[in-house]
């Protein structure tokens, strides 16, 4: 029961995602006004915004224009509301809540990252630059942010870790950039990789970095060939990393102390 309502929360965390991935590039308030239909205008009832079903109810059309609304609503819902499960599962500890709350914070940021550079290839600086400093003040004030070894670490120790995990980031998109320039004469990675590792690193520390790029370049590869295999995508066609190297930051993240893992990754 309880799972029902966490889940239910994190979904609704979802639909404000879906608000900020249509609306923050388009220079629009995320407060109001209230959701409309990107179609035919008309404000939508609360009853037809509750994530997830109202998606189903509706079979997935506008109730007014009959449109069909975008599958990325429902998906972004369900993602959110597991993912705040799966945190809460993990990093939920009566007393020392912070990383928790941390963790929320980040997996939120980076699921509207995801979303803004899958439809845009635009990675906002609203959302992933306010990530790192967050990142950093997280790792100096909450003794659990690197999970393991939990509190073995000073709040110098941890917030010297976080920062070296910022550099590497920002360090290992600025050298492959450099090596796209010479090698394949096109941009391979931008300045919006560049500042998303940067804040990938703030939170997992220097070796999530690594098995951030490890478990993202596994999901990018599987899913291009799948577009190129459906015929969804050409071999030439231009590939958004920010979104798989968000899944791998996830990943990372929800693999932390797991102790296969610690013996070659994680502290
Ligand atoms: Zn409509």
């Amino acid at each position: 029961m309880k799972e029902i309502l966490i889940f239910f929360i994190g979904a609704c965390f979802g639909s404000f995602a879906n608000v900020c991935i249509f609306r923050l590039p388009r220079k629009k308030s995320i407060v109001y006004p209230s959701s409309f239909c990107p179609k035919c205008r008309r404000t939508i009832r609360w009853y037809d915004n509750i994530p997830i079903l109202s998606y189903i109810f509706l079979r997935g059309r506008c109730r007014y224009c009959r449109k069909t609304i975008s599958p990325r609503y429902p998906i972004v819902e369900f993602a959110m509301g597991l993912l705040t499960l799966l945190l809460y599962e993990k990093f939920w500890t009566v007393g020392l809540y912070c990383p928790f709350l941390l963790y929320f914070i980040f997996v939120f940021g980076l699921v509207i990252i995801s979303g803004i550079d899958f439809e845009t290839f635009l990675v906002p600086d609203i959302i992933v630059l306010p990530l790192i400093p967050i990142g950093l003040v997280g790792a100096l004030v909450c003794a659990n942010f690197f999970f393991y070894p939990s509190g073995q670490w000073s709040g110098v120790n941890r917030l010297m870790y976080s920062v070296s995990g910022a550099f590497t980031g920002a360090l290992i998109v600025a050298i492959l950039a450099i090596i796209g320039k010479i090698v394949w004469k096109k941009e391979a990675m931008g300045g919006g990789d560049l500042k998303l590792l940067s804040a990938i690193g703030s939170f997992l520390g220097w070796k999530g970095v690594f098995v951030s790029i490890f478990f993202g370049s596994i999901t990018g590869t599987i899913i291009s060939v799948a577009l190129i295999y459906s015929r969804k995508k050409k071999w030439d066609d231009y590939v958004p990393f920010g979104p798989y190297l968000a899944i791998g930051a996830i990943i990372a993240m929800l693999l932390k102390g797991n102790y296969f893992l610690s013996l070659y990754f994680i502290p």
